[in-house]
Order: C-alpha cells, then sequence, then structure tokens
C-alpha cells in the first residue's frame, strides 16, 4: 500500500506517460511517411558550408543509392553495411540508402584507427564500408589487417577525382537512370535488425548491439509522448532546426537528431568536426530551436564568452544526456539567457535504442533523470536482485519495447545483461523518489565515459598486453573535472625490462582513438584478482583513484 501510483506492490516504478502504439512498418516507412507534407523543406545542411538536401532530394538521391546498393555493391537483405564519417549533410541519405536496400547500418567513429576499424569490420561482417578520402587510408589500412576485400564507397565533399579502387557515392545517388525494380526484392520486417551499433555494456570488450526497426520506432514513439515532445512553435511557417552535434555514429545522435528529425520534418544543422566558436555562431546563425548535447557542451556553452543570450535566442528545448551534468553547471548555463527554456536531462543507452528515463516538459527538475517513458518499466535492486523500494540506492533494470534484441553472436554477454524474466540490467546505480523519479548515482559497470564517448577498460587492456614488455593490465577510470572521467593504467612489467611509463603512453596512443588514450600510466607488482581471475577494479579504485 504505497501512497504514490508510481510504485507497483512488488516494487515496479511504473511511466506516468501516455501508453504507446508501435507502428508495424519498417524505419525506412516511417521516416518518410509524411514525405509529401514538406517536400520542399531543408532536410540537411552542412553547419560549415552550408552545402545539404531538401527532403524530395535526400529522398531521390538515397532511392538512386539504395538501387546501386544491390545492383552494383551486391548488398543483400541483412547485410552489415560500415559506415566510417564524420556528420556529413549526406549522412542520412547513406543511411536511408542503406536501410531501403535491405542492409543494416553498423557505425564506425571516423577517428579510430585502424586497430579499432579493422575488429569492428570483421565482427560485423561487414560487406561494404562507407567513408571518405579524408580517412580512405585507416580504412585501406584497417581491410588489409583484417584480411578483408569488400567494396569501398567514399564520399567526396569536393571536385576532387574519385579516389582508385572505390565507389563514388555521390554518382551512385546522383544516377538517374538506375533500374529501381531491384527495390521490390527487399523483403525487411520491423522485428528485423536494422542499426548495429557498438557498445562494450557491462564489461568486456565492445559488442554488436542488435535494434531492430521496431526497437527504434517504440523510441521515437517514446519520444513523441504529448508530456515529454518538445512543446511546439506553432507559428506560420516555422520549421524546427536541430543542431546535429552529437556524431551520428553514436545511438544518441543518429536516433534523436538525424532518424526521429527526418521523421517529423525537422531541419538538421550537421555539424563535421566540432569547433567552439563555429558551434555557438551556428547557434545563432540556424536559429536553432531544440539541441541535443553531451555535459562537455553544457560546459562550454555556460563559460564561453561568445557563448551570449543573442547566440542562445533561438532556444526552446536542450536535451543533455550521455553523461552526468551537475545542476550548477546547468544554472551557470541558464543564467546566460533571457528566455525560459525547457532544459532536461535523459538517460539512455545504445542498448536501449536509447532513450529510457526522461522528465516531462514544463518542470524545473535539472537535478534527475526524470521517469521511464511510455510503455517502460524499471527496477532498483540490490546485489541479489531483490528489487528495492523508494530512496534506496541499486542498480537499475529496465524493460521495454526500446531494449535491444541482444548483443551479436553473443550468448554469453546476453545472459549476463538480461535476467531470467526478461529486465535488462543498465549497470548503473540510481535512487529513485516516491513518485518514481530518478537520480543517476553511480557507474556499477567498469566502463568509462570520457566527454560522453565510451572508453571501455577491457580494450585498453588488451592493447597494452599487446606491448612486449607488458604481463599483465588493468585500466580504470578516475574523475577528471573537464571530461568526466579519464583512464588510468596499471601496469605489472615482464622481468628486467627497461621502459618508461610514457613508452606504454605512446604505444596505445598509436593503437586507439584520441579521448581514449592513457596518461596517467602506474607500474604496480600484481594486479588485484579474485579466484576466477577477474580484476577486482573497486580494490584499484579505492587505493588510487
Ligand atoms: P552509451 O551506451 O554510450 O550511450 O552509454 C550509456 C551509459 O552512459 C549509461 O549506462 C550511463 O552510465 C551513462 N549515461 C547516459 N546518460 C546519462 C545521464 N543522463 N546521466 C548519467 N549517466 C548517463
Amino acid at each position: 500500500s504505497r501512497s504514490s501510483s508510481a510504485w507497483s506492490q512488488d516494487n515496479v516504478i511504473k511511466t506516468p506517460y501516455d501508453k504507446i502504439e508501435i507502428p508495424k512498418c519498417t524505419l525506412y516507412d516511417y521516416v518518410w511517411q509524411n514525405l509529401e507534407k514538406w517536400p520542399e523543406k531543408t532536410m540537411t545542411v552542412c553547419a560549415d558550408t552550408g552545402r545539404g538536401y531538401t527532403y524530395e532530394k535526400a529522398f531521390y538521391l538515397s532511392n538512386a543509392f539504395a538501387a546501386n546498393l544491390r545492383l552494383k555493391l551486391k548488398i543483400r537483405d541483412g547485410d552489415t553495411v560500415s559506415v566510417m564519417l564524420p556528420n556529413l549533410p549526406d549522412y542520412p541519405l547513406i543511411a536511408m540508402g542503406i536501410i531501403e536496400a535491405g542492409g543494416v547500418i553498423s557505425t564506425i567513429n571516423p577517428i579510430y584507427t585502424s586497430h579499432e576499424v579493422q575488429r569492428q569490420l570483421v565482427a560485423s561482417n561487414a560487406k561494404a564500408v562507407i567513408t571518405m578520402p579524408e580517412i580512405l587510408k585507416v580504412v585501406k589500412e584497417a581491410l588489409k589487417q583484417a584480411n578483408l576485400d569488400i567494396p569501398i564507397i567514399v564520399v567526396k565533399t569536393n571536385g576532387d577525382a574519385t579516389p582508385e579502387g572505390t565507389y563514388c557515392f555521390n554518382e551512385l545517388s546522383e544516377d538517374v537512370h538506375v533500374d529501381k525494380s531491384c527495390l521490390k526484392e527487399v523483403r525487411r520486417t520491423h522485428n528485423d535488425i536494422v542499426f548495429l551499433p557498438y557498445s562494450s555494456g557491462t564489461t568486456g570488450m565492445p559488442k554488436g548491439v542488435e535494434l531492430s526497426h521496431r526497437n527504434l520506432l517504440a523510441n521515437f514513439e517514446q519520444m513523441n509522448a504529448a508530456q515529454i515532445r518538445h512543446h511546439e512553435d506553432t507559428s506560420e511557417s516555422h520549421q524546427d532546426a536541430v543542431m546535429a552535434v552529437l556524431p551520428f555514429f553514436h545511438i544518441y545522435g543518429a536516433s534523436v537528431s538525424m532518424f526521429h528529425k527526418m521523421s517529423v520534418g525537422a531541419k538538421i544543422v550537421s555539424v563535421t568536426k566540432f569547433h567552439p566558436e563555429k558551434f555557438l555562431n551556428a547557434l545563432q546563425k540556424f536559429k536553432i530551436d531544440i539541441l541535443y548535447v553531451a555535459p562537455p557542451m553544457v560546459l562550454l556553452m555556460a563559460a564561453h564568452p561568445n557563448g551570449t543570450s543573442e547566440t542562445f535566442q533561438h532556444l526552446r528545448s536542450v536535451v543533455n544526456g550521455a553523461a552526468p551534468l551537475s545542476v550548477t553547471d546547468v544554472q551557470r548555463f541558464l543564467s546566460k539567457l533571457k528566455q525560459k527554456i525547457d532544459f532536461r536531462q535523459a538517460y539512455g543507452l545504445t542498448e536501449t535504442s536509447p532513450l529510457v528515463l526522461m522528465s516531462p516538459t514544463g518542470i524545473e527538475d535539472y537535478q534527475t533523470v526524470g521517469f521511464p517513458v511510455s510503455s517502460t518499466e524499471a527496477k532498483v535492486v540490490d546485489a541479489e536482485f531483490k528489487a528495492l523500494g523508494p530512496n534506496k540506492n541499486g542498480e537499475l533494470l529496465v524493460r521495454g519495447p526500446q531494449v535491444m534484441r541482444g548483443y551479436k553472436d553473443n550468448p554469453q554477454a546476453n545472459s549476463e545483461v538480461f535476467t531470467e524474466d526478461g529486465w535488462f540490467r543498465t549497470g548503473d546505480m540510481v535512487v529513485a523518489n516516491e513518485e518514481g523519479r530518478i537520480t543517476i548515482t553511480d557507474r556499477l559497470k567498469e566502463l568509462i565515459k570520457v566527454k560522453g564517448f565510451q572508453v571501455p577498460p577491457a580494450e585498453l587492456e588488451a592493447v597494452l598486453r599487446e606491448h612486449p614488455a607488458v604481463n599483465d593490465a588493468a585500466v580504470i577510470g578516475v574523475p577528471h573535472h573537464k571530461t568526466g572521467e579519464v583512464p588510468k593504467a596499471f601496469v605489472v612489467l615482464k622481468p628486467d625490462q627497461k621502459v618508461e611509463t610514457k613508452d606504454i603512453s605512446e604505444f596505445v596512443k598509436e593503437r586507439v582513438a584520441p579521448y581514449k588514450r592513457i596518461e596517467d600510466v602506474v607500474f604496480v607488482d600484481t594486479i588485484p584478482k579474485n579466484a576466477s581471475g577477474k580484476i577486482l577494479r573497486k580494490d584499484l579504485k579505492a587505493k588510487y583513484a
């Protein structure tokens, strides 16, 4: 007998938001369903160059691209197509083309090294890879390392010649004579996989996260629930402008600032390379009214002298996610604005398409990440999986239509992350109040987040162990005022090795993306482990962090 209706008798936290209907169609049908309402409107535009596409143009180009993916590249239903690109205005067309061709999109961070790329190309069983001339060298090196012979498609952003041995996206999509009848053969249903991003989850190496059309559509409908959708600007001829500053290769950027925004006819202003002053200028220039960010961008907007009430004058709704952000930082940013806006924290994971928790619009709650979204249940459990009541700290478990089908080819990881009755373990520690409002308190899982990006300790440990002088290694995250966390390494050397900590840092630097680099390396005699050989990260944290 609880005072609040948010909690059931067995301590399940219910959603306060409207129930949703999940359309039984594919992501392709969903995104283009309202196309005839806004063919002339801008779909994407590059913040830097102004290059972009209307909805109608994007539709036709992605159509031709899809047909050529099947005819020239021989892509078939369920084939993985990897995309290694920054946020180009062409990205949404490319994604829609792959989907229409029956493919599965697997996204790769464009600043990855060949070492990181080759692993994902192999694991995802990529049948083609789409990139740009500027990073073609990395892709070619990765294919060589992986001993893979798959076609490469490049996106050209200037008039340079197409690099030898590659297909050109621009030619494949502008091919007006292509026979599109082959697209009639595509058989994809809403339970098929459509998006395959990589996440380490709770533990271990990055794994392919299998998201179905249904998972993503459920999440879009959850975002559209009356209580949490952005307040509408109903003035005549207004088109919402969204800045796509979060990377499209991450589910947060792909979902909220690409697929969902195309389905509602918004203008997507893509930021190819982040630059503080240009970012702030673009907010004003493109009259951005909806902005999705991660904590470092809020800190920047709050602190940068170029960030003024004029810069932010068009903002109506800002959503922060991906990592914790303090109330003080939110207030510092809001104190710069003249108008009242909806500022909300949202919580999600790659494995949940991504949104699971969010506050309603029209309230000033900067502390919590709100309530479970529509058709989603949450539970706070202790170490024995017993569901706890209000105001108790425990691990967050969730259940809902946006939760992934599972990790690709990894029954072991799936059995660890799903309970027998179908709850998904988030690996995050939370507290929920009487109303069911949830606050993130800590991360139980080993994952490190630098500026909201995943840095899996197991991945860095594997790199460290490749060093010829290293016997054993462990990596933990330590707090950092600007990036949230940074990785710190503990290394056991083989006997009689004459290496210095900076040699180890250098070795890692050559093999990983910049945000995964380890500046802080400590030589130790042993790595604390339990009887089954699992690294006792808590002990390392207690001793050194
Ligand atoms: P990813 O799969 O890269 O989106 O990472 C998901 C993880 O990011 C979650 O399990 C949390 O640890 C963290 N995270 C996401 N959103 C938030 C948030 N609003 N506050 C704190 N941590 C968050």
